[in-house]
């Protein structure tokens, strides 16, 4: 199936070629078929028009010449007779006299092939009133329903009208021997001006789209290079045009995706190490609580009280690390899924701080560490998530208490300015050397300190805290020097009534 679908990528554009050359190739015809029809329409009105000009007296002369009445009733032979002759000269005519109402009288037809028996009479009048001088078409005696050019004038009998000459000026026999000529003399120059002009455009049409379809042929042939794995390749098009705008829009959506796997990469990277740290971080607390029960129920029998309460409280000591390691996982992957909503809420963070004061104080004695506060007074309330903020600290003191050695001192300052309040938390602790700044933040980064007891620390402490502080729009400052403490700081903003 993927094979078919890259095969069809692979040709795309000898098919727009083929497909614009055809379109342009029928084009061609259709134009030249539409020019050869309007050329031989237009000059057969054109010589119409003129044949009409020149022998719009014909009729007239035949009036003047022949006389149709002898004794007052017409002489058909001798008319008859008139006719034959004038058609013997001039072939192009055919001449028919017509009573007033526009009926055949008399005419001369070698094959008596007259079929109507009247003539309309307001081309005929028309052209009375105008002399001959318009472009006219009256009936054509042979051909019911079709049209020619002719000329006619009034016939007298004692000074009154009784008729009319009717000379049609394009006779069937003229019609005959035109429509031969014309057509094979249209058909050859229209045929051979077809080929030729077909052919010369033809050329130099396959020759344009060749050189317009060549950019495109160029980004496509890019776009399967992508296609087929190469992310760095990208369309280099000098062209202007519909076709530079494909160039960027193809280059920066590759950008985009590029961008996107390379982060989908480095998330998967971050993902597969924190699994392995995760297990190994799961595996050690249940491995000691595996043991120790093993121990305790084989030498259920040997052990010692003391040894007893010994094991029993190891594993406990484990279970609740195990949990506490479980719930920081818990909370980290719940704020990195955006599925918690800091609940707002104006409280007082001086109050806050004197909680973690009392709630630490105790801890902090039992490892010989001095906690201490230093509150500004009459702090106004700040805007935030009270048990959000809560963490925050919790993670900082937990920290603060963890990498500061015996007889060290850990302090919590607040301090206002216009807006904000900060919360400063320092230690006189090992301090952060300056080349692990930068990674003490992300996921499961722990120190390399070979004194500091790690066995209850997961590293995700100041990942949750930084998390928090990012739905408050806030962030975690660091301030350290090696060997001589830490300074962990982030403000929140003071709640403003209006
Ligand atoms: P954990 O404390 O569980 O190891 P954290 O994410 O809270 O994880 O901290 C990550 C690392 O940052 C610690 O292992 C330590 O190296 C460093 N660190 C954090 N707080 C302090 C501090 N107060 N003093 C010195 N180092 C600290």
């Amino acid at each position: 199936m993927k094979k078919d679908s890259s095969l069809k990528f692979e040709h795309p554009l000898s098919g727009l070629y083929w497909r614009i050359a055809a379109t342009f190739f029928l084009l061609l015809i259709i134009t030249g078929i539409a020019y050869i029809y309007i050329t031989v329409q237009t000059s057969r009105i054109h010589y119409e028009e003129v044949n009409q000009l020149l022998n719009r007296q014909i009729a007239t002369h035949i009036a003047e010449q022949s006389n149709p009445y002898e004794n007052g009733k017409i002489n058909k032979p001798a008319l008859e007779e008139t006719f034959q002759r004038l058609m013997a000269i001039n072939p192009s005519l055919e001449v028919y006299l017509l009573d007033i109402d526009g009926n055949i009288l008399s005419y001369y037809a070698p094959h008596k092939k007259v079929i109507l028996e009247k003539i309309r009479l307001d081309p005929l009048k028309k052209f009375l009133q105008t002399d001959g001088m318009e472009y006219i078409l009256g009936d054509d005696p042979r051909h019911p329903g079709e049209t020619k050019v002719f000329s006619a004038a009034p016939v007298y009998n004692e000074k009154i009208i009784t008729g009319y000459f009717y000379a049609v000026l394009t006779s069937e026999e003229y019609n005959s021997v035109l429509k031969s000529l014309s057509s094979n003399f249209f058909i050859r120059i229209g045929i051979r001006s077809i080929i030729l002009t077909l052919l010369a455009t033809l050329i130099i049409g396959l020759f344009i789209i060749g050189i317009i379809t060549k950019n495109y042929r160029k980004v496509f042939e890019v776009m399967q290079k992508f296609k087929q794995g190469d992310l760095d390749a990208r369309v280099n098009v000098q062209s202007k045009g519909d076709v530079k705008q494909l160039a960027v829009i193809f280059n920066e959506m590759a950008d985009i995706l590029t961008e996107n796997i390379n982060k989908v990469n480095a998330i998967e990277l971050l993902r597969r190490e924190l699994i392995a740290n995760i297990s190994h971080d799961l595996k050690t607390p249940v491995s000691v609580i595996q043991g120790y029960a093993e121990t305790l129920q084989m030498k259920e029998l040997t052990l010692t009280d003391s040894d007893r309460r010994r094991y029993i409280n190891t594993i406990l000591q484990n279970t609740q690390k195990l949990e506490k390691l479980v719930n920081e996982l818990f909370e980290l992957s719940k704020l990195e899924a955006n599925q918690v909503v800091p609940k707002m809420e104006p409280f007082s963070i001086s109050e806050l701080a004197n909680d973690m004061y009392n709630k630490y104080q105790l801890i902090a004695k039992e490892k010989n560490i001095l906690l201490e506060t230093e509150l500004s007074k009459d702090l106004p309330p700040v805007y935030a998530d009270v048990s959000l903020i809560e963490r925050v600290m919790q993670n900082l003191i937990d920290n603060a208490i963890k990498f500061t050695p015996e007889g060290g001192r850990i302090m919590i300052r607040t301090q206002r300015y216009d807006h904000i309040v900060e919360i400063i938390i320092t230690d006189t602790g090992i301090g952060i050397p300056e080349n692990e700044k930068g990674r003490i933040f992300t996921r499961n980064y722990r120190t390399t300190d070979n004194f500091i007891d790690l066995k209850d620390s997961a590293g995700l402490g100041l990942t949750i805290a930084e998390k928090i502080l990012e739905l408050h729009d806030s962030s975690l400052k660091l301030i350290s020097k090696e060997k001589s403490g830490s300074s962990f700081s982030f403000s929140l903003p003071i709640y403003e009534t209006k």
